[in-house]
């Protein structure tokens, strides 16, 4: 969809996905370009640079135990009660052949997508509207797979919310474990998100200047999830940063006590919203995926809905 120079002038966000995409796209590596083989630790400390080996692993049944107990008054997203890097990124063990090549954007920004046969009727309809939601503001699809070599598996296991980042290659899993995962159309965007190619808001590089990690307050052994990139391997995609994403956690996310882990700067602001993409968030995606104007569908339900989506493309 883009060439050389103008997706090298993108990669400057996401902490995976830029060094990644990059790789992908024939970007040299420090550490060289695993062509065969399971990815290398130091492979992986490269791209996911705060991570280390810890993003890859085994779904946990445990995790699973806790997100059943779940309910909308825990104060928390579902995706954050995670063990997992970050709470809710995972590439599961058996994805890491060829991870190094093949990790990457969605060609055209299609996503194939298959459901186990677990989830409910309901479940699959608030799949299928966390699909519209992105058709609505992007040029993203989400198509039903048949038999396109890379996609996306969403299942419902007892392992919590979880996603790799990026297109890893072959079949890829999304897990929203139900009902845990399924009660609101935002968890599933937020995972979905990750399988496009983003991680946490939360973690940029510049976050110190619009919120206040307070350490004291996070679980221990979970402050590596708090870790921020380097400016050197993100890219804002011109986008402040963003209270309102949907890949913000919430501002108790990891506490241990109950008291925020994360506090705005900005008072007015609410973190952890998951009833969809933000301006912001649909502006990155925009931009990564390289959508056009004339490619995002025509919105003739409300003029100014449909304002709102032109600036949130321009803004
Ligand atoms: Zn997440």
């Amino acid at each position: 969809m883009a060439a050389g120079a103008k997706v090298v002038r993108w990669w400057r966000w996401l902490v995976a996905a830029a060094a990644a995409l990059a790789a992908a796209l024939g970007a040299p590596l420090p550490d060289g370009n695993d062509l065969e083989g399971p990815a290398t630790p130091s492979y992986v400390q490269h791209v996911l640079p705060s991570f280390g080996s810890a993003v890859f692993g085994d779904p946990d049944e445990q995790i699973g135990e806790k997100v059943s107990a779940w309910s909308n008054e825990s104060g928390v997203n579902p995706e954050e009660l995670g063990e997992y890097a970050e709470g809710d990124i995972l590439f599961p063990a058996t994805a890491r052949n060829g991870l190094a090549t093949t990790m990457a954007r969605w060609p055209e920004g299609v996503v194939p997508y298959k459901f186990s046969s677990q989830f409910s009727y309901r479940d699959q309809e608030l799949l299928q509207e966390a699909f519209r939601h992105y058709h609505e503001f992007t040029c993203i699809k989400f198509v039903p797979y048949t038999n396109q070599p890379d996609y996306i598996y969403i299942t419902s296991s007892s392992t919590g919310c979880w996603s790799s980042v990026g297109r890893v290659g072959g079949m890829q899993e999304v897990n929203l474990q139900s009902p845990g995962c399924t009660s609101t159309v935002g968890t599933p965007i937020h995972e979905l998100m990750h399988a496009l190619g983003f991680l946490h808001e939360q973690n940029r590089w510049e976050r110190d200047r619009y919120v206040t990690i307070h350490w004291e307050n996070i679980q221990q052994g979970r402050e590596d999830n708090f870790q921020a990139a380097t400016k050197e391997s993100t890219d804002d995609y011109g986008v402040p940063y963003d209270y309102d994403s949907v890949m913000h956690y919430s501002a108790n996310a990891f506490t241990k006590n109950g008291r925020p882990t994360i506090v705005p700067m900005d008072s007015n602001a609410q973190l952890g919203q998951r009833r969809g993409l933000s301006k912001g968030d649909i502006k990155k995606l925009n931009s990564m995926y390289g959508c056009k104007m004339s490619e995002l569908p025509k919105r003739n339900s409300s003029i100014a809905s449909f304002i709102d989506n032109i600036s949130a493309f321009f803004g």
